[in-house]
């Protein structure tokens, strides 16, 4: 009998439908019941609610709430008044009822802790492979420098394209995405801007490891790649091939945690759609937001790459960009099928070299730094992300924490593998970097997959244009796309 194979976005799209018919089915309710109210009650005086105030919230054990938006009115008018945010929070975690959920919930904070345990392992591995191989063979020389130069470049434009397009559409303002923690500000505008970049030297590597401190870690990574290709040659290949070898492990560790993925959405997915399903307003308020959100992605990436890209490609590499997105069509559509730049590496090197033609040296060298280091959608996606949800908590982004948003998205990408989703795991990178509470992107994840081929093709896009700017800069000819 043939088995029938569904492909991983299938089974996400699956995963999604049936998590919204969950959630709907098993609506979550508000009320307290005679356990809940005693350990709410325990940690109550401590946040702050006194005595009279717990005395009248008890009566609420007799009653049910088919939204929160019911069961604060409720709340209020018990105790005459509105309650700050932060009780509301209080309330609300142990007010809902959910048995159903229970059973499935784990699914999705597994999941979620799984992809937080292969971030430092992975971005470390990434950079340091990254940084010592350009370095090993003398590479690192006017070619070397050439590359590095364009790939900082773009992914600045791209950056920058995002966040424009995000603060002209503001998706994320008013959107309902199921927060709970309440935020005042971002937290790093506790501390002032020098200390940023001070702590980006870690006293102790081990103590950023643990608290996922990425400048930090990013920071410590790029010197050791560096200091890799500084050492005898016996030391510089065995740590060469240690780090390469490491860094393919965790690029295997992450494909097979990304085979859960069905089932962590299912799991997040059913738990936001329950506890707003009963409140239509909110739950469509959640899929407009979302929609908005992916539209913003994409706009940017369009723009990056119907604009920018070709631009660069015609005034610095003087050939002509629409020959050469022709030459690469194989190549962008198999990264955009697969959402992976290492999986289309090897056609988008045949498809530079033998259609666009660009030498061998230069192809060879760029393009699989590129798939790695050189990722214009991911930086830009991740841009956009971190503004969504500053926007939807409603905090203001001060110039200081733009700039640690553009710097960090730009690191994360440089961090980011080539493989599908890698750019999603690193979201909370960036979002702990600015202080803001990575629970938000459980909610991010339903569009991921979709945004994911955009960025991957645009990645690789990328990293092709590249490879004709620096062999134009070597005096190639490229007869094929002048
Ligand atoms: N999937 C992307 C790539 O392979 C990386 C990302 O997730 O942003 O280029």
């Amino acid at each position: 009998m043939r088995k029938i194979k569904f492909e991983l976005h299938w089974q996400i799209l699956i995963a999604m439908v049936l998590a919204v018919i969950f959630g709907i089915t098993f609506p979550t309710k508000y009320r307290f019941t005679y356990d809940s109210f005693e350990t709410f009650s325990k940690q109550a005086k401590q946040k702050g609610f006194t005595e009279t105030q717990l005395l009248r919230l008890e009566s609420l054990r007799d009653s049910e709430a088919k939204s929160e938006t019911e069961f604060f009115n409720e709340v209020s008018y018990l105790l005459s008044n509105e309650l700050p945010n932060k009780k509301k929070q209080t309330i609300s975690e142990y007010a809902r009822y959910n048995p159903a959920l229970s059973y499935i919930a784990w699914m999705g904070i597994i999941f979620i802790r799984a992809l937080k345990m292969i971030i430092v392992p992975l971005i470390l591995s990434s950079i340091i492979s990254g940084i010592a191989n350009i370095g090993s063979g003398g590479k690192l020389g006017r070619l070397g420098f050439k590359t590095l130069l364009y790939y900082l470049t773009t992914s600045a434009f791209a950056i920058f394209a995002g966040i424009v397009f995000v603060n002209i559409f503001k998706p994320g303002v008013g959107a309902n995405i199921g927060l709970s923690a309440h935020v005042e500000k971002i937290s790093s505008i506790d501390r002032p801007f020098s200390e940023t970049l001070i702590n980006i030297v870690p006293e102790n590597i081990f103590k950023a490891f643990q608290a996922q401190d990425m400048l930090a870690i990013i920071f410590f990574a790029i010197l050791f790649g560096f200091f890799i290709t500084r050492v005898n040659h016996k030391s510089k290949e065995f740590m060469t091939n240690f780090f390469n070898s490491t860094f393919e492990v965790m690029m295997k560790i992450t494909m097979f945690v990304i085979l859960f993925t069905p089932f962590g959405i299912f799991g997040l997915i059913s738990k936001i759609i329950a506890d707003i399903a009963g409140d239509t307003d909110k739950l469509t308020s959640l899929i407009s937001s979302l929609g908005m959100y992916s539209l913003v992605v994409i706009i940017g990436l369009m723009f990056h790459s119907i604009i920018t890209l070709p631009f660069m490609v015609k005034i610095l590499g003087k050939s002509n960009p629409w020959k050469h997105f022709k030459a690469m069509r194989s190549a962008l559509l198999t990264a955009f099928s697969t959402s992976s730049s290492a999986a289309a590496l090897s056609l988008t090197m045949s498809s530079v070299q033998n259609n666009s033609g660009v030498s061998t040296k230069v192809s060879g060298f760029t393009l699989p730094l590129g798939a790695t280091v050189n990722m214009d959608g991911t930086a830009l996606y991740e841009c956009v992300a971190v503004y969504f949800i500053a926007q939807a908590y409603g905090v203001e982004m001060t110039i200081g924490n733009q700039i640690i948003v553009a710097a960090t998205a730009l690191l994360a990408s440089i961090g980011a593998a080539g493989i599908p989703m890698a750019g999603f795991v690193m979201i909370s990178v960036i979002l702990s970097a600015v202080g803001l509470e990575p629970e938000a992107v459980g909610v991010l994840l339903t569009v991921d997959r979709i945004l994911d081929m955009f960025r991957t093709g645009v990645n690789v896009w990328s990293d092709s244009c590249g490879a004709v700017i620096v062999a134009k800069s070597e005096g190639e000819t490229l007869k094929a796309i002048s």
